[in-house]
């Protein structure tokens, strides 16, 4: 009994040591990560490292399960190789109306309305365009003038007829009034804007801080100067820096930065 007695305390004691020593190393290794939270900035750290790799995770997950809406973006913004804008010339806002390229008696735009401010009608598709423009200048405390907009072609022969009854050759009427039929105004798609104080279409109207302001921005709401000063012998009409055409942001940029005009314009798609 005496030898089992002994076992047992040599197996009590190997038991107990053995306990203990587990018992301190795993009290104190918990004694240890606690002082290390409570260690201040050391401490602070480690949250944050972990949040911070549960975001980029996060991140990195949300990019591999949209990477369809990423990749499209970029299209509309890429360009032939000849650095032409990538525009439908078949669309309505590059119909082109001159001389060469006439309009039927018949032709009117789908809808015509009549902007809230003025009389001053113009095809539908570029109302909000034009309002924006003409509000854009009014804000600049620019006295606009949206002077005429669609015109039919009745009306348009009626001024041509008026310059002949005047005296003028059927040229030089044709200079100042477009022969029935190839005049913009058809379309609807442009607009006269004069200076309010300054109704008179001359081009006197170029010194003016409207114009000056709106050629510089006319792109920005998709028109062009249709009628420059140095364009007249492709463009077959006067200097008319009142004159402006709604053609599309894109395309207008492009004329505008590059100096053109619109037979110009056109004309580069047929060369690419
Ligand atoms: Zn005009």
């Amino acid at each position: 009994m005496k030898g089992n007695l002994g076992f047992r305390v040599i197996f009590s004691v190997i038991f107990l040591a053995v306990f203990g020593v587990y018992s301190m190393k795993h009290f104190s290794s918990g004694w240890f990560s606690e002082d290390v939270a409570s260690w201040g900035p050391a401490g602070g750290l480690k949250p944050e490292e972990v949040q911070s790799i549960d975001m980029s995770q996060d991140v990195a997950a949300a990019q591999e399960q949209q990477p369809e809406p990423e990749e499209p973006s970029p299209e509309p913004t890429e360009e032939p190789a000849n650095g032409l804008p990538q525009v439908d010339l078949t669309s309505w806002e590059l119909m082109l109306v001159n001389t060469e390229n006439t309009l039927d008696e018949s032709y009117e735009p789908p809808e015509i309305v009549k902007l809230s401010d003025s009389q001053c009608p113009v095809d539908s598709r570029i109302a909000d365009a034009l309002t924006a423009f003409a509000e854009a200048a009014q804000a600049e405390g620019l006295p606009v003038y949206l002077s005429s907009g669609y015109r039919p072609y009745s009306e348009q022969q009626y001024l041509y007829q008026r310059k002949i009854g005047q005296g003028y050759s059927a040229e030089e009427a044709a200079k100042i009034v477009a022969v029935p039929g190839t005049s913009e105004h058809q379309t609807g798609l442009c607009c006269d804007i004069t200076d309010y104080y300054r109704e008179m279409k001359d081009s006197s109207l170029e010194d003016t801080a409207t114009y000056q302001w709106m050629k510089e921005h006319c792109q920005e709401y998709g028109f062009i100067v249709r009628y420059p000063n140095d364009k007249q012998d492709i463009t077959k009409i006067i200097y008319e820096p009142w004159h402006f055409r709604y053609v599309g942001v894109e395309a207008a940029t492009y004329i505008m930065e590059n100096n053109l005009c619109l037979e110009e314009f056109l004309a580069l798609y047929e060369q690419a």
